[in-house]
């Protein structure tokens, strides 16, 4: 929805202030899938802005539910005829995490990556963004006696609760339009969002690390590290080459001076690759290098796989990753993998 077009609308017509925070009630927090459903309006207002507005930027070119329910993904066709996906998962029971693209394809090329292998088509705008939640809301409402058909949740429950910037795209490459959408998805009149059920992920990008700090401490960033080495790092993930691991070190470091927030550092698991104890070793290096230990959180991820070069490490492997962590004092979570069989890594389904 785009707001500003809306507020102008609001204006063209001769409407008072107050019928705008009642529109934005209805779509923001109500989730209404048309505005036809605005029953608080006239029946001519409500065809005019059926016919001049749009609520969402995008068709819905397919759904696609995992057989356990816990996610569900969604091909988006943008109005420029570019393809972006959107995931929903359900961490546990009752909650939900939405995890939104900011670009068409990305710019940084890594090598695990499905959306990086399509390439940069272009930049989402902050209406593109931030419409991606607004369908998760209508979703959830629209479906959620189906999708809690066999389970006690109450459904007056089920509504979008975190938000998680790790869709297609690089989120400080697009960060005027990233930055907007943040103050659009948090704005008590529009979608409500507290700051800290937001988090923005990073390939790494130490000018954004410093950038989130001071703009918006209070949501939560997390960095795509998934090697401890610069001659590894600069193999698969081309940014290395531009901030390597020192770079990064030195950003994390500035961040904590700004805000005592969480960070997450995110570690893919591929076999052979960066999975072994020295691994595991120089990980512990560079998270002490940094120190505020106690604020680097580790995430192990599985691998989706996205090409026949690189395997996910077996269970037993990344057990053994968790432990040689722990010898070193750091401890790790080993995150499910969910979706896999929807295809739930960034862009897998869009890049085909
Ligand atoms: N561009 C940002 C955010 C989008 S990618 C970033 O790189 O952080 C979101 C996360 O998915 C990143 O941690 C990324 O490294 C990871 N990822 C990419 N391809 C993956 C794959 N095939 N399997 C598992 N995780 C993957
Ligand atoms: Fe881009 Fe992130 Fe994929 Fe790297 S992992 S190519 S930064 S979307």
């Amino acid at each position: 929805m785009d707001i500003k077009k809306l507020q102008q609308f609001l204006d063209e017509n001769g409407l008072p202030k107050f019928r705008l925070g009642q529109i934005q009630k209805a779509i923001f927090t109500d989730g209404v899938f048309s505005f036809g459903e605005i029953t608080t309006l006239s029946k001519e207002l409500r065809e005019k802005m059926e016919k001049e507005l749009r609520l969402l930027s995008f068709e819905i070119e397919k759904v696609l539910t995992a057989k356990d329910g816990q996610s569900i993904k969604a091909l988006l066709k943008l109005h420029s005829g570019d393809l972006i996906e959107t995931v929903l998962i359900s961490p546990k029971p009752g909650i939900w995490s939405a995890c939104i693209s900011c670009q068409v394809g990305c710019a940084m090329g890594c090598r695990f990556c499905a959306t990086g292998k399509m390439g940069f088509k272009r930049d989402l705008t902050a209406e593109e963004i931030t419409d991606q939640i607004l369908f998760w809301k209508q979703y959830l409402k629209k479906n959620s006696s189906d999708l809690f058909e066999n389970c006690e949740l109450k459904i007056e429950n089920c509504d979008v609760n975190n938000i998680v910037y790790m869709g297609m795209g690089e989120p400080f490459n697009n960060w005027k339009e990233v930055s907007e959408s943040i103050k659009i998805l948090t704005d008590e009149k529009l979608f409500g969002f507290g700051s800290r059920s937001i988090s923005v992920s990073t390939s790494g990008i130490a000018e954004g690390i410093e950038r989130m700090a001071n703009e918006f401490p209070q949501v939560n960033l997390a960095i795509s590290l998934h090697f401890a080495s610069n001659e590894k790092r600069n193999r698969f993930m081309p940014i290395n080459k531009k901030d390597n691991l020192e770079n990064l070190r030195d950003a994390l470091k500035k961040y904590f001076t700004i805000t005592k927030r969480k960070v997450f550092l995110e570690y893919i698991m591929l076999d052979g690759i960066n999975d072994t104890a020295l691994d595991a070793k120089l990980l512990a290096d560079f998270i002490y290098s940094i120190g505020n230990t106690h604020l680097l959180h580790m995430n192990l991820i599985r691998y989706n796989m996205t090409s026949e070069e690189l395997k996910p490490s077996s269970k037993t492997r990344t057990q053994l990753f968790k432990q040689e962590l722990e010898k070193h004092n750091i401890n790790a979570t080993i995150r499910k993998s969910l979706g896999e069989e929807i295809e739930a890594a960034c862009g897998q389904l869009a890049g085909k």
